[in-house]
């Protein structure tokens, strides 16, 4: 399984804290998500706050000590991009460009992406239907660009005793009408860390090319999403039960 630019072994995991806060709390999750044998460390840079007055990422300053911890730690760095005058800057920094949810469908963005040839994760819009989100990868295809990973973080329905309702039916689906992969992210799925690696479980079940989890050395201290970002100790628990898992998978094929 791989992208243009490198290959992936399924399935691979894409794992840090929700925003780059600091070299401290980015090199210690990195080398946690390193010796636990994930594939991608993510931190946002650039966050889509729902408030102004929230921390807003350290911009430029992030995509630095992101590049620089991947570097330290081979690990391909996945980050979010904004703005479409952003493009350039965050490609030049990061391996994989995270369209959030909240761009989905934001053309001009999905477009530009499309340009820079760089892999693409193009994360579920919160109310799209899964047309929607096939017609956005469509707009990066477009261009040229074909190196897109899905992922289902959650979606808004009358459920409110998780963030978001984790649509787990899609990946089947997906598999079925459509040659991309697909990564689910259980953390923004439901925003709370004690129900994080049940549904990854239930996603690995339902056959994703991949995780996407968030992890922070000191959960209660983080500036963004800590309710849902699973402990070091906890995210490396879990990805020894992956990987005996696979390990049984392949004895047993
Ligand atoms: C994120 O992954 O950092 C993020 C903001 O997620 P989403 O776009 O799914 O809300
Ligand atoms: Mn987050």
């Amino acid at each position: 399984m791989f992208l243009e630019k490198f290959p992936l072994e399924t399935p691979f995991v894409i794992a840090g804290p929700c925003a780059v806060e600091n070299r401290k709390q980015l090199f210690e999750t990195a080398r946690a998500v390193k010796e636990a044998g994930g594939h991608f460390l993510r931190g946002g840079a650039y966050k889509p706050r729902t408030s102004p007055h929230s921390f807003q990422g350290l911009g430029k300053k992030g995509l630095e000590l992101l590049a620089e911890a991947g570097k330290l730690f081979n690990l391909k760095v996945v980050t979010e991009v904004m703005d479409t005058r952003d493009v350039e800057i965050v490609a030049e920094y990061a391996d994989v460009l995270q369209i959030g949810s909240r761009n989905m469908q934001n053309f001009a963005l999905l477009k530009e992406v499309g340009k820079s040839g760089h892999p693409v994760l193009l994360k579920r819009g919160m109310s799209a239907t899964v047309r929607e989100w096939l017609c956005a990868a469509e707009y990066i295809k477009a261009e040229g660009n074909h190196n897109i990973i899905l992922c289902e973080r959650g979606i808004r329905t009358f459920s409110d005793h998780t963030r978001n309702t984790l649509d787990l039916s899609v990946v089947p689906y997906i598999k079925k009408h459509s040659d991309l992969l697909i990564v689910v992210d259980p953390s923004h799925a439901t925003g709370d860390s004690s129900l994080v690696i049940p549904m990854a479980r239930a996603a690995l079940a339902a056959g994703c090319d991949g995780l996407m989890l968030e992890v922070h050395p000191q959960p209660e201290k983080a500036l963004c999403d800590g309710k849902q970002s699973l402990t070091l100790e906890q995210f490396t628990e879990f990805m020894a039960e992956i990987r005996s898992c696979v390990k049984e998978d392949a004895n047993v094929s």
